[in-house]
């Protein structure tokens, strides 16, 4: 069982980072293969003397129409809520038209407003935590079959766009793998750009949503909630706000500026994110490990120095990134390329290659700590975190070579390591 739960999300890692065609069909079987592995992880968390209830094999551990609306009426919310007046519009890759796209950067007002009205009705008797946390698994398939129903009407949509408007995958494309990747280079529903929708509003914001849903059945049914468990949600939310604090720092990432928006991306935002994600605390909510106030304090330091880490050096690549002249950086020290650019070889790019990617798997390691050590389950996370980092840090370097060629070799010869000081 354990090999199989690996052996998901190894291949789930690989072929979403790589899109490599040999891997489309594979990855498609995979990705709602995914589904049942994410519920049955959602199960595993349960103490151990209950039964499965995945294998029950009854349709209404599986499906509930509600489980369908309250997804449905999350969407329709945030879809609303982004047209909010507020925040700034930032610009991003230059479009099919030429102009640079244009994106509502009001991440934080909509998650505002979103926590006011999940703490109001709550207040009010009209949700409770315990109709996302009894309806767990329920909440998976409706998420599936929504993230399946909407990346089929892009695929269907993108068969009268013009070309321009596409991922160009060459002469051996096939429907399968344009449909798991996507067809449609930037889609937009009205003012909408659907995969800021999807991975800010659904994916991030989901995630914060159904972790304080959780903490809600806990005030439920025990009256407060437990220290690990307001820990490891304080920690979701800070991680979830930096986010949101600089909505703009995802635009020069390589899924909103070379990736298509598909199955996968739609999958991996309705359903992977808010529910894998949130597996330390759905596991603190069933079980009640305990944690003294040492190991907290500590887990608080891990945190602590990984939040710095990623964000300090975020803030300073994104700055440098835009305005390279600022006299900020003007004491680091940097490599010029033939492109123009500059690398830097001081500051947090000198000390190792990815210090973000660093900081990431220090605070996932920090909020999967809190849960114990009676199970490997809670700690799937972080070994997916530290496997796709790994990844994601090769996939960048052999593109940065591409691009820079000798002045990279030199950078990596000067910064001789990748994640982690004198280790890798
Ligand atoms: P990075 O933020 O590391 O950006 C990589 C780019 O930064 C390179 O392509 C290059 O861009 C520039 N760069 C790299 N090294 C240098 C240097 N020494 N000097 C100047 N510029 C440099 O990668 P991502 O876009 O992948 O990640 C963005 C954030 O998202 C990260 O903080 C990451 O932790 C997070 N993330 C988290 C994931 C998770 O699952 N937890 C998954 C993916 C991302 P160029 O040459 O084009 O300017």
């Amino acid at each position: 069982m354990k090999n199989i739960m690996f052996l998901v999300v190894e291949l789930f890692s690989h072929t979403c980072r790589n899109g490599k065609a040999e891997f489309i069909r594979d990855l498609l079987l995979v990705s709602l293969l995914l589904s049942v592995f994410t519920m049955l992880l959602i199960d595993g968390c349960a103490p151990p003397a209950q039964p499965w209830r995945v294998f029950r094999l009854k349709i209404e551990t599986l499906w509930d129409w509600n489980a369908l609306g309250m997804v449905l009426a999350y969407t329709s919310l945030q879809g609303a809520l982004y047209y909010l007046p507020f925040g700034q519009v930032a610009e991003g890759k230059i479009g099919h038209n030429g102009k640079r796209l244009q994106y509502n950067m009001n991440g934080l007002y909509a998650f505002a407003v979103t926590l006011l009205l999940l703490g109001g009705l709550w207040y009010r008797g009209v949700f409770q935590g315990s109709m996302v946390g009894d309806r767990t698994l329920q909440l998976v398939c409706a998420s599936t079959v929504v993230a399946l129903l909407l990346s089929s009407g892009l695929h269907l949509h993108s068969l009268w766009l013009p070309p321009g408007q596409l991922v160009n995958y060459g002469k051996k494309s096939n429907f399968l793998q344009e449909f798991a990747l996507g067809r449609v280079a930037d889609p937009r529903v009205g003012r909408i750009d659907m995969k800021q929708f999807v991975m800010v509003r659904i994916g991030f914001m989901g995630w914060a949503v159904v972790d304080l849903s959780f903490l809600l059945t806990e005030i439920e049914k025990h009256g407060a909630p437990s220290i690990p468990l307001l820990l490891v949600v304080t920690f979701h939310l800070l991680y979830i706000l930096e986010l949101l604090t600089d909505e703009a720092s995802v635009l020069p990432t390589k899924e909103y500026t070379q990736d298509g928006l598909g199955f996968l991306m739609m999958l991996g935002e309705f359903m992977w994110i808010p529910y894998f994600s949130s597996l330390p605390v759905y596991y603190l909510l069933k079980r009640h490990p305990p944690l003294s106030v040492h190991w907290a304090f500590s887990l608080c330091v891990l945190y602590g120095l990984g939040f710095l880490f990623y964000h300090l050096s975020n803030v300073q690549k994104d700055g440098f990134r835009k305005n390279p002249e600022d006299p900020a950086y003007a004491h680091l020290v940097t490599i010029p390329t033939n492109t123009g650019k500059s690398l830097l070889v001081s500051g947090w790019f000198g000390w190792i290659r990815h210090p973000n990617y660093l900081g990431d798997i220090m605070m996932t390691l920090a909020w999967c700590l809190p849960c114990g050590f009676c199970s490997l389950l809670p700690y799937l996370p972080v070994m997916h975190c530290a496997n796709l980092l790994r990844r994601r840090a090769a996939e960048i370097e052999s593109e940065c070579h591409a691009k820079y060629g000798p002045a990279w070799e030199e950078y990596c010869r000067r910064v001789p390591y990748r994640l982690f000081p004198y280790v890798y």
